[in-house]
């Protein structure tokens, strides 16, 4: 039996992020990977084990010559001459690339799903939903998004990230860039 009171190598210690604040921030990095000049949108899926099932952001349909597209939205244009004909969201995008079900998980996102996302992740089974954003919440799609993830009994909650999570992940990058020199 090891004595736990006098055993120097029994450190108190603690992760300086919870679960909710670990899969956002990596919701945020999958953002960062967008092209999207406007909205940057990540989302993560992840099961009741708290491991990754999938993750994507919002682009331009795979596979294609993005160089004909336009990433405008000018509402003067049509819509074929705007990036909405052709944009997939982050949330079909992990959707899509999920190699596995994602029944009971978990969907990490930067913004609150527009309905045709909520269709997906309705659809999906998906259990609950986690935004940071909800900047679109007077709009008639964030209305029946709510209405899709009522009737279909997932729970959605907003999270705010705090600056001390980013202060001390910026820290922590920076003590494992310190350790390559
Ligand atoms: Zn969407």
């Amino acid at each position: 039996m090891l004595n736990k009171e006098n055993n120097i190598n029994f450190i108190p210690a603690k992760s300086p992020i919870n679960w909710d604040e670990y899969f956002m921030l990596q919701a945020m990095m999958a953002s960062f990977k967008s092209k999207d000049p406007s909205t940057k949108v990540g989302a993560v899926f992840v099961d009741k084990n708290n491991h990754q099932v999938t993750m994507g952001y919002n682009g331009f349909v795979a596979g294609i010559d993005e160089t004909q597209l336009p990433w405008g939205k000018d509402p003067q244009a049509s819509l074929e001459f705007q990036k909405y004909g052709y944009v997939v969201h982050a949330e079909a995008n992990a959707i899509l690339h999920s190699k596995d079900s994602l029944e009971g998980t978990r969907a990490y996102v930067t913004l609150f799903p527009c309905h045709e996302c909520a269709k997906l992740l309705a659809s999906s089974k998906v259990s609950e939903v986690i935004f940071l954003s909800d900047k679109h919440r007077e709009t008639e799609s964030n209305r029946i998004s709510k209405k899709i993830f009522s009737l279909a009994g997932i729970k959605f909650r907003q999270l705010e990230i705090h600056d001390i999570a980013i202060n001390s992940m910026h820290k922590h990058f920076q003590t494992l860039i310190e350790q390559v020199l």
